[in-house]
């Protein structure tokens, strides 16, 4: 059996292990530090944002996110359907309740004439959801600005979940940074990790302060414990933030390297009759953080499915699109707005490896499986 090949893989550069090592000398092993305070503020001048706090994880600065614009018990929040567990989980964490809705086909992220109409029922009957949580999913930004403009009709909140899309851009701005707070991930398989990490960015610099606070146990200011709110334990370790500072120095060459293992992909396999890349929209800039197509099995032959199987019996890792959450049991009771293109990607698409550390002979093993499917089948 050859080596395997996996989806998306930790990428270290030449400056992640000496920030380590500066910790370790400093004996900074600690949640806080000051590489969370440079981490912190090299992310800011990264995005283009003005306040930033590292955290522990994706999940967590989600939470706190919705937390501080004061998502509550028995609330609404509309969401993006087609994404990841962790954008929508941390609604339910604070007892209010997630509306999915579907994908548009040019970025495969929130439709924004479905939300547009969505919140116009709403206000009619008096019933606005209180935020609207908005996912970039696999390195592409969603069209933001009617998203934007929708949400501000009627004074909604807009949390943008940009886990998947540090290093994008939308209009030129890494997406993220448009609504009224942002979070990204940097878990092991995304675009840069710290291992285990999250960053939560706003323009005010209240609400951040106040997810300092909350993140570290929310303890008054006095010399002894003191607590009148609940708080988490959240915070970023110093020990994590100096890989991320490393880390932050290689993110334009490692959104290089994944576009390019994208237009090797299609160049090679865009001609294959029934598959169809992941569109690139046109107000943007995506990173590719995974190359996603869709199959179509008449066309191909065989189903996304048989694909997926076919390349794990040769050692290959690939993972269907994800499942929409309002397909999810957890979240079977409740509501969903829209059609079939979410269901539809998830049904025909796949992810293919796409780690900025693939070596020409691993994208060449990749491909060479695929059109191996396609040949048997055709
Ligand atoms: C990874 C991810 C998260 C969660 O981030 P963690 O750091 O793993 O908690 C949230 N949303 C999306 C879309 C993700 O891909």
């Amino acid at each position: 059996m050859e080596r395997k090949i996996l989806l998306s893989t930790p990428h270290m550069g030449d400056w992640e292990l000496e920030f380590v090592k500066e910790a370790f000398a400093t004996n900074w092993i600690a949640p806080v530090g000051p590489h969370v305070d440079a981490f912190e503020t090299e992310f800011c001048q990264l995005v283009g944002t003005s306040h930033s706090a590292a955290v522990s994880s994706g999940t967590a600065a989600l939470h706190l996110a919705l937390r501080l614009i004061g998502i509550q018990a028995g609330d609404e929040v509309f969401c993006s359907t087609l994404t990841f567990i962790a954008s929508a989980t941390p609604i339910t964490f604070l007892g209010a309740k997630p509306v999915f809705i579907d994908s548009d086909r040019i970025s495969w992220n929130l439709d924004p004439e479905l939300l547009s109409t969505a919140l116009a029922q709403r206000a009619k009957i008096g019933k606005l959801p209180k935020a609207v949580l908005l996912v970039h999913l696999y390195g592409q930004s969603a069209d933001i600005d009617p998203i934007l403009a929708a949400c501000d009709r009627y004074e909604i909140p807009l949390v943008e979940d940009a886990a998947e899309a540090l290093g994008a851009t939308y209009k030129g701005q890494n997406p993220g940074t448009f609504g009224r707070v942002g979070i990204y991930s940097f878990n092991g398989n995304k675009i840069i990790t710290t291992s285990g990490g999250g960053m939560l960015v706003s323009d005010d610099s209240e609400l951040v302060s106040q997810a300092r606070f909350l993140a570290t146990q929310a303890r008054d200011p006095a010399p002894h414990y003191q607590h009148s709110q609940i708080g988490y334990n959240y915070r970023l370790s110093n020990v994590l933030a100096g890989i991320g500072r490393g880390q932050l120095r290689v993110l334009a060459e490692r959104v290089a390297a994944r576009r390019r293992n994208f237009e090797i992909y299609q160049q090679t396999l865009g001609d294959l009759p029934g598959i169809e890349f992941m569109p690139e929209a046109s107000f943007g800039k995506a990173t590719r953080w995974l190359t996603c197509l869709t199959i179509d099995p008449e066309k191909f032959g065989t189903d996304r499915e048989q694909v997926r199987l076919a390349l794990a019996a040769q050692n290959i890792e690939t993972r269907p699109v994800w499942k929409p959450l309002h397909l999810q049991p957890v979240f079977a009771d409740c509501e969903y707005i829209g059609g079939k293109v979410a269901e539809g990607l998830f049904q025909d698409g796949l992810c293919l490896p796409s780690g900025s550390n693939l070596s020409d002979a691993d994208l060449k093993r990749v491909i060479q499986a695929i059109k191996r499917v396609n040949a048997v089948k055709t």
